[in-house]
């Protein structure tokens, strides 16, 4: 696997467009991320917690780790001393509990709102009127300990590109609407190794990218 070659292939397709990318390494052996490491690129993301802490445990510490799974609140504790953002904060309370957790750390843990685009019920996140309640003042100076800096997305799993490019459309709207009064709010994480070509094209500043890095998954987590 060219894992090197496939991050460089990809580098230079988002360069000069103001996209990020996280090399989604799930279900992989810390050999492989560190094969990326070791040429000099240090983001990964990871949806399982278990697997997050002892990948942090065994690699070098510069490495900034991003969340991508569905987080339940019990587990904030274990990533909440080391996380660098947090794209799957799908309720309040979630957040709350982050806050609570990154006080403890003495730190302040950016997070993206994931709002619910797919038209299909396997995929979790909030409504935009979830949203725009945490996005509240009155909310968001009960949690100083977290910043919410964006939003995710996740399309429905289809080949059908009208779909797909209709969802990352609607979300990018929201996410412009939303940023009009909320400076903070940078990052659209949206775009995956099948649509981060058509989430670029609509408007996606950060794209979190796996089996095109990496290889399949034999478990599709
Ligand atoms: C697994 C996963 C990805 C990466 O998926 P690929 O299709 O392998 O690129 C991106 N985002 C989330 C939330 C994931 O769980």
């Amino acid at each position: 696997m060219a894992i090197v070659e496939n991050i460089q292939f990809i580098e230079k397709e988002i360069e000069g467009k103001g996209v990020t990318l996280v090399a989604v390494s799930k279900t992989k052996p810390v050999e492989m991320l560190m094969e990326a490491y070791n040429a000099g690129f240090k983001r990964f993301g990871e949806n399982y917690v278990q697997e997050l802490v002892d990948k942090y445990e065994q690699m070098p510490k510069d490495i900034e780790w991003h969340f991508i799974g569905h987080l339940q609140s019990n587990k904030v504790k274990y990533i909440a001393s080391f996380v660098s953002l947090i794209h799957s904060v799908d309720s309040l309370k979630l957040l709350q509990e982050i806050n609570k957790q990154a006080a403890k750390n003495n730190r302040v843990i950016d997070c993206l709102l994931q709002i619910y685009i797919a038209e299909e019920d396997t995929k979790s996140g909030m409504t935009e009127e979830e949203c725009l309640e945490i996005l509240k003042a009155e909310t968001l100076e009960k949690l100083p300990n977290v910043r919410i800096v964006g939003l995710m997305g996740m399309t429905t799993l289809t080949e059908d590109e009208t779909q797909i490019r209709k969802e990352f459309k609607k979300l990018k709207n929201f996410y412009q609407s939303l940023t009009i009064n909320h400076s903070q709010l940078t990052i659209l994480s949206m775009g995956m190794s099948g649509d981060y070509a058509i989430a670029i094209e609509e408007g996606s500043t950060m794209i979190r990218v796996g089996s095109k890095i990496f290889g399949g998954r034999i478990y599709q987590k």
